[in-house]
């Protein structure tokens, strides 16, 4: 008789965004005269730029030509694709990644869910908390989390890195040693980052700890701050000891073209001298056929000077939101952060109030969904999340409305 995995019955009980999702459609039904303005996912609303389209139906059209028809790609990705990563998200910033390093995928979050495939069972895991939820949940599925508590929402076997206002949002070392550190600047939930000497020192313990880093890049078009690294290649010793998750999501609105890289470099081993690269690419060979030709072409046209200049104005469409939401919520009397190097505000609940009962005070009196900080971890609660990603009318009318509370 079958049985399942079991890992998948320790998960805890309900998805952060359908409970929201539920929350909301629950609302409308019951409230049809009501606008609700979104400020919850993390999804952006932005058409795909022209170059990127334009590639696009060039692309579809070379399909349909038997000379320049493409089945299967590559494995690791298309070396155009490849080459254009390595030239514009890493010799532009001079940091050291090779195109054999790379392994185009179809997005941040499979990778970052199938990058710990390649770890031992036994070994452990350091998140911040909050956290983006997909690191600890592929962890669970794994059975490398220990035990659930439903009280506290922690796993017995991980190590928690709480990041709050008091220490500026910035994960501190752990006092056990970690095995896989897993590090998301600039960071979703909170919009924080970590500059670039603080990003270096967890770089050089990571390398004294014989540790890996998972670091989750795929808000790094955000940044807009100096001192703030786009690439943790940029860090001296990071090839030693880092893996870097990429997303064209959130820099050039893939997130419904679905497309991203992991970079793992080749200079990565393991305490028995066992190199990475070669583990990920049989495992990337094996589960993955690889991302479509169309697709990888549009990644392509990203690095256009005309797909850098459209994409730049995307963006700062976005960070104006940002600006708008922070000032207006400082101006309420709000206590905000982030915003600044990314898309994402995080407020302080006003009146001790918990992250839900905020939820449903902003539902239910200004008609305007976040996304409550206690879904991604419990140092999460008592804050709140605001995305940049709804349109320019939205969030001014959705800052209005929260002003009028
Ligand atoms: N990593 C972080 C921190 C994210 O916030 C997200 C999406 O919200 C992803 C990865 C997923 O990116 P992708 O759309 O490439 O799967």
């Amino acid at each position: 008789m079958f049985k399942v995995n079991d890992n998948y019955l320790k998960l805890p009980g309900s998805y952060l965004f359908s409970t929201i999702g539920r929350k909301v459609r629950e609302y409308k039904e019951a409230n049809p005269d009501k606008d609700v303005i979104s400020l919850g996912i993390g999804d952006v609303t932005q058409p795909l730029a022209p170059a990127i389209i334009d590639s696009l139906h060039k692309a579809v059209d070379e399909m349909a030509v038997k000379e320049t028809f493409r089945g299967y790609a590559p494995d690791l990705g298309y070396e155009f694709l490849r080459n254009a990563i390595v030239k514009n998200d890493f010799e532009a910033r001079g940091a050291k990644v090779t195109a054999d390093e790379i392994f185009v995928s179809d997005g941040a979050k499979s990778d970052s869910g199938n990058i710990q495939e390649i770890f031992s069972a036994d070994n452990k895991i350091a998140v911040c908390d909050p956290v983006y939820p997909v690191y600890v949940d592929t962890n669970a599925m794994a059975g490398r989390t220990g035990v659930y508590n439903k009280d506290t929402e922690l796993w017995s076997d991980v190590i928690y890195m709480p990041c709050k206002a008091e220490n500026g949002f910035a994960p501190e070392f752990p006092s056990e040693v970690p095995d896989i550190i897993y590090l998301c600047f600039p960071n979703n939930p909170t919009g924080a980052t970590i500059t670039k000497d603080a990003l270096q020192k967890w770089v050089d313990y990571a390398n004294e700890h014989k540790a890996v880093i998972i670091y989750d890049a795929a808000y790094e078009a955000y940044i807009s701050e100096d001192n703030v690294a786009h690439t943790i290649y940029e860090c001296e010793g990071a090839r030693t000891c880092a893996i870097e998750l990429r997303s064209f999501s959130k820099n050039a609105g893939f997130t419904g073209t679905r497309l991203g890289y992991t970079v793992v470099p080749k200079d990565l081993k393991d305490a028995d001298g066992t190199a990475l690269n070669a583990l990920w690419a049989r495992r990337h060979g094996t589960k993955f056929n690889g991302a479509p030709y169309i697709i990888q072409r549009a990644g392509e046209a990203v690095y256009s000077e005309e797909g850098k200049r459209q994409t730049r104005e995307q963006i700062a469409y976005y960070m104006n939101n940002a600006k708008i939401i922070k000032e207006g919520l400082a101006s309420a009397g709000y206590s905000v952060s982030g915003g600044v190097n990314a898309p994402y505000i995080w407020l302080a609940t006003p009146n001790g109030m918990t992250s839900w009962e905020f939820f449903d005070h902003l539902l239910e009196n200004a008609n305007v969904v976040g996304t409550p900080g206690s879904g991604f971890g419990p140092s999460g609660e008592g804050y709140f999340r605001l995305t940049a990603f709804g349109t320019y009318e939205n969030t001014v009318e959705a800052l209005e409305r929260i002003k009028r509370l």
